[in-house]
């Protein structure tokens, strides 16, 4: 068993991570306290070095972070809060801080978004393209197109995917995977359902075993 390694002030930087959709929401300070009542209350306390006092996420706000799991990296002085957001996480009321670019030359730029992984970052783009005046867009077609459209499109490609996972190299269907997700996506924002919460069902069945969780989902 590693010990952690606490500064010489006692204190260990945490960073938040969304453990559905992999955005880092925000880094801070912990002491060894600020861990032990996270560990015990299962909500994000970190150490504040200005007021020189523990405080808990979302005390006065409300938008708490709800710790799923505490990792350490290598080194055993850092660590990864896996959370569940309950509202936005940045003080700015944007919901993660990681919204400044640092362009080549080193100037920081803000963004109108924040930082997240290719998959939202891409359903973010979809929703961007519903509202676009572009001329051509496939995903505004799509979208305009109407939920029975986008359903038709689905079907299609849930077909060529399955074709090619039947009998067809590993690239075809990596490709036909990619078609089909991407169909997915946007039928998601044509029906406005987020992407975090169809993760959020996925995660919340992860519990639960194979048949017995088929077995509820089709009554
Ligand atoms: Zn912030």
């Amino acid at each position: 068993m590693t010990d952690l390694e606490f500064d010489q002030r006692g204190l260990i930087p945490a960073v938040a991570q969304d453990r559905l959709t992999g955005q880092i929401r925000m880094v801070a300070w912990m002491s060894r306290e600020a861990l032990e009542r996270t560990l015990s209350s299962g909500f994000a306390w970190f150490y504040s070095r200005s007021r020189q006092a523990l405080w808990e996420k979302g005390e006065t706000s409300g938008n708490k972070l709800r710790v799923h799991a505490v990792y350490a990296d290598c080194d055993a002085d850092t660590l990864v809060l896996h959370v569940d957001p309950e509202g936005p996480s940045c003080h700015t009321g944007r919901p993660a801080c990681f919204f400044r670019r640092v362009e080549k030359d080193g100037s920081v730029k803000d963004l109108e978004h924040e930082a997240e992984a290719f998959l939202s970052e891409l359903d973010r783009e979809l929703e961007a393209r519903k509202s676009s005046t572009a001329q051509k867009s496939y995903t505004k077609s799509l979208l305009e197109g109407g939920p029975a459209k986008i359903g038709a499109k689905l079907r299609e490609e849930a077909e060529e995917l399955s074709r090619a996972v039947a009998d067809e190299s590993p690239e075809r269907v990596a490709s036909e995977a990619a078609d089909l997700l991407y169909h997915l996506l946007v039928a998601l924002r044509g029906r406005d359902v987020p992407l975090r919460t169809v993760i959020e069902v996925l995660a919340a069945r992860a519990g639960v075993g194979g048949h017995e969780e088929k077995a509820k989902r089709r009554p």
